[in-house]
């Protein structure tokens, strides 16, 4: 038989990553912060760091449900405050960290959260209160600050989200 010659078509699709400009946006119930975390979750790529700031009850953990239930790592009544055992892993696709600084009082109590081990691979490392210590890593940083707005109402900023856009 001869040969034939087959003409095939490749598609090249080439990612590019384009850093965000911050994003601000009013929720006005705990049920708009969790779609939010949703949609953030979309977005995230591991290796990540994600800095939830912001007073008590500003939402901090309510917005970590919808990411972790975003990223298909637990259901959202399984993300709770980590503010007791401090640090709860969830694993998908990549694993995924929820710390919370809060109590953590001195550097060998923080050493203790084995969060160098959760820096040291590819993971989403989500931490509340990160004020309380200054966390040097080169990884990609999302920065979200939470401030109360009136009532139900939530101010959200999201500063430094890179994502991933296809072309074509
Ligand atoms: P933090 O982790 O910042 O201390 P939580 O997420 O644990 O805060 O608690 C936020 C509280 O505020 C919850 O009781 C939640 O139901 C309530 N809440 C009311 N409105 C909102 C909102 N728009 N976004 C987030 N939480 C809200
Ligand atoms: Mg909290």
């Amino acid at each position: 038989m001869k040969p034939v010659l087959l003409e095939t078509q490749t598609q090249a699709i080439s990612i590019r990553l384009v850093k965000m400009p911050v994003q601000e946006f009013v929720t006005n119930s705990s049920e708009e912060t969790v779609a939010k975390g949703r949609e953030l979750a979309q977005q995230l790529r591991a290796p990540v760091l994600v800095l939830l700031s912001g007073d008590l009850g500003s939402g901090k953990t309510t917005l970590t449900k919808g990411i972790i239930s975003g990223l298909g790592a637990a259901k959202e009544e399984d993300v709770t405050s980590p503010t007791f055992n401090l640090v709860h892993e969830f694993h998908n696709h990549s694993k995924v960290y929820h710390v919370d600084l809060y109590r953590v009082e001195t550097f060998p109590d923080l050493e203790s959260l084995g969060l160098e081990d959760a820096l040291s691979e590819k993971a989403i490392v989500i931490i509340e209160w990160p004020e309380r210590f200054t966390l040097r890593t080169d990884w990609p940083t999302v920065e979200i600050r939470l401030n109360h707005a009136g009532g139900d109402s939530r101010r959200i900023s999201i500063s430094g989200l890179i994502v991933e856009i296809e072309l074509k």
